[in-house]
């Protein structure tokens, strides 16, 4: 005869089975991503819940079998059940108005004091003028006077800012052949692989906004050139930042990360661009320093990902932790279905991590705001690029410490289901986070080959 107290024995032991596993698995798993302080608070729960099944299932005691064996079902149930949330919105409203690449911070810094550029822009702008040359009397990007300088960790960041340059005659050609038809559903599946064979992580097109350009451009040689719309849709990727190195931020591994993924970033995307001139139609890449839109907005609008509290890209993946590229073409594309996860935003809402970590106070801890017609958190540009100019590095702390930036793995992959499911997930995943990875980034040895 199948008894009871037999049936509820089995269950207590597939129950502690499972359980017990699991945790063992996501404690492997820390310690495969050097996350060893969540690698042993887990290994720790292992033995407490080892411990405890035991002490259970050698008491006997009916209620409180059935109370060890059910539970975590119901409780997993409870925490994944889609409800509290509206995750999926529609595109929502566009931003109204253009950003001028001229009022942006890289541009502003390189306007050479008692040029004509400098007396136009500050007569136009006396508000920014002070601030501004507070910031230029700083020692600067990669400077050898900035805090965390580092003979080869800098020079190895100049050369890969020294590589993107160096494709700067590619990114914007006339068409080099004769116009191809090509199925644009055929063309667009064909671009996601290959962008991903070129080291992409994920592609997005989109059609092409007037509200995605800057009104004019604020570099060097197109100093002030207006951005036309020369082009119908826009092709966003984005390329994986290596964890270990930006763990590393604000020293120098992070700004190296930073350059070499605007350069692997810039390579595609001048590929990409030569491709569709292969197929005669003319396409412009956009890559560091010769975007002529504002990159986070295009890819999220060709669905990449959703815009934070530190005014990044969030990714679905590897959250932050990316660099985007674009190319321009009016070669007809498939665009993309795009439904935007609000869960980004609503756990944004509830996280800070970045704001109470970031070391220059430039992003908000407040609420999001309506700025040019749609709702976000805005950075203190200022502030952030201040701490650059001392630091020396791009600095990327905001992004080391946010919860989306943990590698794209089982363990990871799970948390986010939940957050992007169930209010009540989004709500103890935070505390989670800081239990198993710390409030303040955990300081991190410096890598071995970079000071042998
Ligand atoms: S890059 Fe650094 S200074 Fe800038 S917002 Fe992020 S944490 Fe703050
Ligand atoms: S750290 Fe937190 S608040 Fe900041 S962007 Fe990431 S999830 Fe949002």
């Amino acid at each position: 005869m199948f008894s009871m107290g037999l049936f509820i024995g089995l269950l207590l032991i597939i129950t502690a089975g499972f359980f017990v596993s699991a945790v063992l698995l996501f404690s492997i798993e820390s310690f495969r991503e050097n996350e060893a302080r969540a690698g042993w608070i887990l290994l720790s729960a292992v033995f407490i819940l080892l411990a405890l099944y035991m002490l259970v299932f050698f008491s006997g005691n009916i209620p409180a079998l059935w109370i060890f064996a059910i539970s975590p079902w119901l409780i997993m149930i409870l925490l994944f059940w889609p409800a509290g949330s509206n995750r999926e919105g529609d595109k929502g409203p566009d931003p109204r108005g253009q950003i001028d690449e001229r009022d942006i911070m890289f541009s502003r810094r390189l306007l050479k004091e008692g040029s004509r550029r400098y007396r136009k822009y500050y007569s136009q702008n006396p508000e920014k003028k002070e601030s501004d040359d507070r910031s230029r009397a700083k020692p600067g990007l990669l400077s050898p006077r900035s805090q965390y300088y580092h003979p080869l960790q800098f020079a190895a960041a100049n050369a890969s800012f020294t590589a993107v340059e160096a494709l700067v005659p590619a990114i914007d050609k006339p068409a080099t052949a004769e116009k191809v038809k090509i199925e644009a559903a055929a063309l667009s599946t064909f671009l996601k692989g290959w962008a991903r064979k070129l080291g992409a992580l994920d592609l997005g097109i989109t059609l092409l906004k007037t509200e995605h350009l800057y009104s004019y451009r604020g570099r060097e040689h197109n100093y002030g050139k207006k951005v036309d719309k020369r082009h119908k849709y826009a092709i966003a990727f984005t390329v994986e930042m290596d964890k270990e190195m930006i763990d590393r931020a604000p020293l120098g591994p992070a700004v190296m990360e930073s350059a070499g993924r605007y350069m692997h970033a810039g390579s595609v995307a001048v590929q990409i661009a030569a491709f569709i001139r292969e197929l005669g139609y003319d396409a412009t890449a956009h890559i560091d320093g010769h975007y002529e839109l504002v990159a986070p907005l295009v890819a999220r609008d060709a669905g990449l990902g959703e815009i934070g509290r530190m005014g990044l890209l969030i990714t679905a993946k590897e959250g932050p932790r990316v660099r985007i590229g674009v190319v321009t073409t009016s070669m007809e594309m498939k665009e993309d279905t795009v439904k935007r996860d609000l869960s980004v935003t609503e756990f944004c809402d509830i996280c800070k991590k970045c704001a109470n970590n970031c070391p220059a106070a430039a992003i908000p801890s407040g609420e999001q705001k309506m700025i040019n017609g749609i709702k976000r958190w805005q950075i203190n540009q200022e502030k952030c690029y201040d701490y650059w100019c001392i630091a020396g590095t791009d600095c990327g702390r905001c992004i080391a410490v946010c919860p989306y930036s943990h590698p794209d793995n089982y363990l990871h992959r799970l948390v986010r289901l939940g957050v992007r499911r169930s209010a009540l997930f989004r709500k103890i995943a935070v505390p989670l986070d800081d239990f198993f990875y710390a409030k303040k980034p955990i300081s991190r040895k410096p890598l071995k080959w970079m000071n042998p």
